[in-house]
């Protein structure tokens, strides 16, 4: 099943800003036209849940997150940018491990089990996509992930 990315992306973004009422603002930078993928639209929406849910939980002052969407070749890239307290440079790929979290005394007063982006990669991976990190320390976060336009057979 064909699934616009757009639409969805706008979706999402509607949900949190219907949960969220404080000084957090979405920043939308989508194209246009609707991008159609194939997608297991529940887990992607895990996907897009777990990384919009991290850029609000790492962002104590809230600020601005925003969510780009953008075409390279026979890829979309999505990527959510956050101003929150970044990751140090020696820990940025690590984020994707299982149980890794950077500061395990902050962490653990936000709750969760670090194993949101874990299962995010798995996901965005069994999709024929890519997901990394951008960081700066005490200056905001940004994940990017890609997906396949369009699966072709016997590629
Ligand atoms: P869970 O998602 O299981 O509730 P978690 O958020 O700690 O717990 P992950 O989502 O896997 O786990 O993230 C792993 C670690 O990466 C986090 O503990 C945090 O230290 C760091 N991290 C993830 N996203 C961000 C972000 N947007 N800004 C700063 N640090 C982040
Ligand atoms: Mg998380």
């Amino acid at each position: 099943i064909q699934t616009d990315l757009v639409q969805f992306l706008q979706d999402i973004i509607e949900r949190f800003e219907m949960l969220q009422h404080e000084h957090l603002h979405f920043l939308r930078n989508l194209p246009e036209r609707s991008i159609m993928v194939q997608i297991d639209t529940d887990k992607m929406t895990q996907v897009v849940d777990n990384i919009i849910s991290n850029a609000i939980k790492y962002s104590p002052e809230g600020g601005t997150i925003s969510v780009s969407a953008s075409l390279h070749g026979r890829k979309i890239k999505v990527s959510v940018a956050d101003q929150g307290v970044g990751i140090p440079k020696n820990n940025v790929s690590k984020i994707f491990d299982r149980f890794f979290r950077v500061d395990r005394a902050r962490s653990r007063d936000l709750g969760g089990t670090g194993l949101g982006l874990a299962i995010t990669k798995e996901i965005v991976l069994a999709h024929g996509g890519d997901i990394w990190a951008e960081s700066e320390w005490g200056q905001g976060t940004t994940i990017h992930f890609t997906l396949p336009l369009k699966k072709v057979r016997g590629e």
